[in-house]
């Protein structure tokens, strides 16, 4: 093994490449040679960025090119009491986040939930996806490849399971467009997010389809998967975790806790998260599900990107005798508790600080837990939020019926 400076000079000398220094170090020397390099070359100092806290051996299969890391300052909010479905009690919300008064603003809706006995949640619909596309001739031979499909799902439910000793195949949906034909494969995935584990098994599936039929595959991703991108098909048939929460609070805690009206709340919502969403053509219909959804993403090791989807919500508003009725529904909330991101040192003490770090008894209980969670606190940050609106819109209507 090499230290640093010899492992400098040899990209210097043009030996080594940037990317090739794991194979002659060990992953803290490689990422030290490659920050030297890098502030070196861009005359900037990286001090922080190489103060971090876990041998960088841990973040083998995370990233290439490390040259340390980004710390991102992280809170909690709450205990919060969920009513779930796999999880029931107390829970703290792990949260990394750079913008200030977004812990204060959910913890105050973390409260007040708890306040009004906690919160239900549910997840209701379950299953990670991915769509390769193939080319065929025309159309005849399109229909022929939908029949090929409903007629031998079970093959391509061997040929995918094989790969995978957790996944299950739940349903292939066949799309035609033209001469291309899209499959959409999805999986109970249990308690990883499963994109790795659905790409797999479906490369092993699509082998079969092209052995077995004139298709050609041309993209194991077909885009209708759809990750990592704004997408309908993800807000009505869902991915990852459908889950919703739900919470009724009294007349008087509203009033008291949070100084607005049941009425003012379910305006508000009505106005802002629904009418505006539809004016602005938005597939989110909520205030900022994405902050929460964001901040237990960067907490607990999940895939950032999938921001994107994961904050794709509705909430509602309505007054009832006994209060205010609120939910938030997150229609493709792709989240794990094994795999990725979530092995890693501060992901994996953050998912532990919620009791769900690892597989979970049974698989897929874990990973439901975690959305479960999730679901409360956007249902915390809507609360808090919308009723913050709510309370300046009360305060100004008294105070120009005051005069
Ligand atoms: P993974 O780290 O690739 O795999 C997780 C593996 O853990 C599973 O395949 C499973 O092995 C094993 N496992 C152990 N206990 C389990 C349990 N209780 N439940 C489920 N699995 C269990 O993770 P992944 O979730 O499939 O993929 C996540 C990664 O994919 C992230 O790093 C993300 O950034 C990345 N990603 C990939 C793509 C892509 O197209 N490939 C796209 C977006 C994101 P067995 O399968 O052998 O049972």
């Amino acid at each position: 093994m090499t230290d640093a400076n010899a492992l400098v000079q040899r990209v210097r000398d043009g030996d080594l490449s940037l990317h090739e220094l794991e194979d002659h170090a060990d992953a803290d020397t490689a990422a030290t040679a490659r920050r030297r390099l890098v502030e070196s070359d861009a005359d900037a100092a990286l001090d922080a960025v190489g103060s971090y806290g876990f041998p960088a051996e841990r973040a083998d299969a995370n990233i290439e090119n490390m040259v340390g890391a980004a710390q991102i300052p992280m809170g909690v909010a709450g205990p919060v009491t969920v009513h779930g479905g796999a999880v029931d009690g107390e829970r703290y919300l792990p949260m990394a986040t750079t913008e200030g008064a977004l812990l204060a603003s959910v913890n105050r809706g973390c409260s007040v939930l708890d306040d009004a006995g906690g919160a239900t949640a549910r997840v209701t619909k379950s299953g990670m996806t991915r769509a390769p596309v193939f080319r065929v001739g025309d159309v005849a031979e399109a229909e022929a490849l939908v029949e090929w499909v409903r007629d031998n799902e079970a093959s391509l439910r061997a040929a995918a399971e094989d790969t995978t000793s957790h996944g299950e195949l739940d349903a292939v949906v066949p799309y035609v467009v033209g001469d291309s034909v899209f499959l959409r494969f999805r999986y109970d995935t249990k308690d990883a997010m499963g994109m790795n584990m659905a790409t797999i098994a479906t490369r092993a599936a699509a082998e079969v389809v092209e052995a077995e039929t004139t298709a050609e595959l041309i993209a194991l991703s077909g885009n209708l998967c759809a990750d990592k991108k704004p997408a309908a098909i993800n807000a009505v048939e869902g991915r990852g975790r459908s889950v919703s929460a739900d919470v009724t609070i009294p007349r008087d805690v509203v009033e008291e806790r949070l100084h607005t009206t049941p009425e003012a709340v379910a305006e508000v919502n009505t106005r802002k998260n629904l009418v505006g969403s539809a004016k602005a053509g938005s597939l989110g219909f909520n205030a900022h599900v994405a902050n929460v959804v964001a901040a237990v993403f960067l907490a607990t090791g999940q895939d950032a990107a999938q921001v994107v989807e994961g904050s794709n919500a509705i909430t509602t508003a309505e007054v009832r005798e006994d209060g205010l009725y609120m939910s938030v529904s997150l229609a493709s909330l792709e989240v794990g508790t094994v795999g990725g991101g979530t092995k890693l040192p501060t992901q994996s003490e953050a998912l532990s600080l919620m009791g769900v770090a690892g597989g979970g008894d049974p698989p897929g209980s874990n990973a439901d837990a975690l959305a479960e969670c999730i679901a409360v606190g956007a249902l915390a940050g809507e609360l808090s939020l919308l009723s913050a609106l709510g309370s300046r819109h009360l305060s100004s209507a008294h105070e120009s019926l005051g005069r």
